[in-house]
Parts: C-alpha cells; sequence; structure tokens
C-alpha cells in the first residue's frame, strides 16, 4: 500500500491493444452466387461456427476449426483481391460479436459489404451500410423455431429476405409469412429451390401460378462450381 503524501506515483504504461480476432473458415475471391449482388466479383469472408443446424445446410464445413485472424489482416488480405464487392458469410457471422467491427471496418473503407445471416441472432445491430441477406427458416430446415420474428423490424429497403424451400409445403410457409408480415413492402425476397429436393422449374412454377411478389434464385455458384469450398 502507498501511503504519505510524498509516495512518488509510477508512471502509468499503456497496455498494448490487443488485436480485435475473429475465428475465420476461408477468404477466397469468387463470382456472388445469390441475391441482389449476383454475378459481381466479391471477396468472402467465411466466419466459423453456426449455433444452426439446417438439415440441407451445405457449409458444414465452417462449423468447426478455422484459425484465429486479427481484423486488420482481414481487411489486407481482402483488399489483395482488388474487388469492390464483400460478403462476409459463414456459418452464421454473427455469432461472433466482433463480427460487427469488421462489418463497420469493411464499410469505412469503401467496399460495397453484404452479409449472410440465418435470421436466428439480431440484426438490428448490424451497421446500416452492410446489405443484410437474412434467411427466414422453412419448416423442412428443421429450424424454423430459430426464426428472430423481430429482425423483420430491422431490414432496410436495401436488404433481403431468402427463403429456401425444400417442399411444397415449405413453399407454401413461405408464401404465408411473406403475404402475413408484407416482407415484400419491406425489402426484396428471394425464393431459392434446396437442390435435389425441389426441381427449379417447379418453384418457378408455383411462384407465377401464385403470382407472388418474390424473386427466383438458382444459386450461381452451384451451376459454375458445384459448391466446392473455396468458390
Ligand atoms: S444457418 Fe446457415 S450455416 Fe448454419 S446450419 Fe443453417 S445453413 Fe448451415
Amino acid at each position: 500500500m502507498v501511503s504519505g503524501s510524498n509516495a512518488s506515483v509510477a508512471p502509468t504504461t499503456s497496455t498494448p491493444a490487443v488485436a480485435e480476432r475473429l475465428r475465420i473458415t476461408e477468404i477466397f475471391h469468387s463470382i456472388q452466387g445469390e441475391a441482389d449482388a449476383i454475378g459481381w466479383r466479391t471477396v468472402f469472408v467465411r466466419l466459423t461456427g453456426c449455433p444452426l443446424r439446417c438439415v440441407w445446410c451445405d457449409t458444414e464445413y465452417s462449423f468447426y476449426g478455422g484459425d484465429w485472424q486479427a481484423i486488420d489482416d482481414i481487411l489486407a488480405e481482402v483488399a489483395t483481391h482488388g474487388a469492390k464487392h464483400v460478403c462476409v458469410t459463414g456459418g452464421e457471422p454473427l455469432a461472433q460479436k466482433r463480427c460487427l467491427i469488421l462489418l463497420q471496418r469493411l464499410c469505412d473503407a469503401g467496399y460495397d459489404v453484404s452479409l449472410e445471416t440465418s435470421g436466428a441472432l439480431d440484426v438490428s445491430v448490424v451497421d446500416p451500410r452492410v446489405r443484410k441477406v437474412m434467411d427466414l427458416k422453412a419448416p423442412d430446415s428443421g429450424e424454423s423455431k430459430r426464426n428472430l420474428w423481430s429482425n423483420l423490424d430491422h431490414l432496410l429497403p436495401h436488404d433481403q429476405v431468402k427463403i429456401v424451400i425444400a417442399s411444397r409445403a415449405d413453399y407454401e410457409w413461405a408464401r404465408g409469412v411473406v403475404a402475413e408480415h408484407a416482407i415484400d413492402r419491406r425489402c426484396m425476397v428471394l425464393f431459392s429451390p434446396v437442390h435435389g429436393k425441389v426441381q427449379p422449374r417447379e418453384l418457378a412454377e408455383w411462384i407465377i401460378e401464385d403470382k407472388l411478389p418474390v424473386r427466383f434464385q438458382l444459386q450461381l455458384h452451384k451451376l459454375l462450381w458445384n459448391d466446392a469450398p473455396g468458390h
């Protein structure tokens, strides 16, 4: 204990800032295969981990492992590819809280930033410059109980809601929630078939028949690279 008025005060030493880090599965340069930015050359930053387990998930390799990387290093690696578009994906990127910092830093650096998120975690905290591509999980995913419906109130006109459809029952559910929540009046709505479960033409014909205010999409990267990691 230091006592007395003449006690010398030790100079304060500033602790070096601990680098803000994220667990990363992969960073790669490809063509955006879906949503509004489809076809653009894009750098993908895939964060590790997801609290959901959709039965048709095609990125299970991102659930575990990955490497810790400082956000400064992630930005430096993104910059090497010289792309305007950056997509932060997973897994569920928002499961790592520092994802919010990464998103903000990417926007500050001038990129056109999108975020692919499951719809199960709060999106109200995401930088409004980011275009959110938010899933709503239909029943056949096995995870529809995880939909955080309050997220719909935090969608901006540049965001997109994506519903992946594995059956006619999923389609009818999706048609119902779009109408009930008037989602198409908030932002673009995308319906996408699960490969091998619903024929793309079948889904397209249902949408036409019902005159739905939604956008049909196929995943371009599946057509180009059969969804191999790194593409
Ligand atoms: S939320 Fe996405 S990453 Fe997570 S299990 Fe579902 S499809 Fe896979």
